[in-house]
């Protein structure tokens, strides 16, 4: 397999989508993706119930998904807290956010980006690499986080025990020069731990975003099925990158990334189904028979 797409629907899809699934819904779901062939999928957020009760479920969800045969399953963790239930929940890999931005990181996780460096460093350390403890830099395109930082930050949480830093494009600023441009700094900074892509199609340039990271090596990308997650208040807005798209894409591009298209297609129908009512994004669906 030469890309890998990590399926980050059920947690940054859900948990920006106006109503929340069915924890039954979320497994016939996860299931259905697996079937398609993704190999890893971030199943939920390891967060307080009170700040994200659609998420309240994750623990259920990464224990049933951990039954999936062959399926690497991720779940988002913020703190510590976090990473002892993602450790009882059994799951694979956990996904720590830090932002590069420090009015960001207040308001998303109310740390400050040191203090997550060292939620990080103590989950690691009680971790022991199981689950293994990942990390993507939030934000790390914004003009408020300069690169030389977000290269420091990266060096840091190589340093505090992260197996692998990423760069994600929370609000969907980046663009594709400043996007390989970054991505090469960041493999020079940290070797093989230079970690996954995650871009948002906010101003439409995420699949720009994944041409610019390949050039500069990345294999590992996030996207959401159905690029769900958008902005209810303004369609196409702020969803991840397509899955459906991105395959298409990496495919005709003549990469492998182990996924059936026709079957991922038919995974939509669970979403327009248990998610009435949300929008449902991708261009490829339209053609496809
Ligand atoms: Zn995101």
């Amino acid at each position: 397999m030469d890309i890998l797409i990590s399926e980050v629907g059920p947690r940054d899809g859900l948990q920006n989508a106006k109503r929340a699934m069915a924890t039954a819904d979320k497994h016939r779901w996860i299931a259905a993706l697996a079937a398609a062939g993704l190999r890893e999928i971030e199943v939920g957020s390891l967060v307080s119930p009170k700040l994200l009760p659609q998420m309240a479920d994750t623990d259920e969800v990464a224990r049933q998904a951990r039954q999936i045969d062959g399926l690497t399953v991720l779940a988002l963790a913020p703190n510590l807290k976090g990473a002892e239930r993602g450790i009882a929940a059994g799951v694979h890999k956990l996904n720590f956010p830090v932002s590069a931005s420090r009015t960001h990181s207040m308001a998303n996780i109310r740390m400050t980006p040191e203090q997550a460096v060292e939620q990080v460093r103590q989950s690691a350390e009680l971790c022991k690499g199981n689950p293994v403890v990942e990390v993507g830099i939030s934000t790390a395109f914004d003009a408020d986080a300069s690169e030389d930082w977000v290269m420091q930050l990266a060096a840091d949480l190589v340093a505090a025990g992260a197996a692998s830093v990423g760069l994600s494009d929370t609000t969907g600023v980046a663009n594709p020069a400043q996007v390989k441009r970054m991505f090469i700094r960041l493999r020079r900074e940290i070797g093989d731990r230079a970690g996954a892509a995650h871009f948002h199609n906010t101003r439409g340039q995420g699949l720009a975003n994944v041409v610019a990271a390949l050039d500069a090596g990345v294999t590992t990308f996030d996207a959401s099925q159905a690029g769900l997650g958008g902005c209810p208040y303004a369609p196409g807005a702020t969803g991840n990158i397509v899955t459906e798209d991105l395959v298409w894409m990496l495919e005709s591009m003549g990469l492998r990334t182990g996924i059936d298209l026709g079957l991922l297609i038919a995974a939509r129908a669970i979403l327009a189904e248990a998610l009435p009512g949300e929008a449902l994004y991708g261009h490829v669906v339209g053609t496809f028979q």
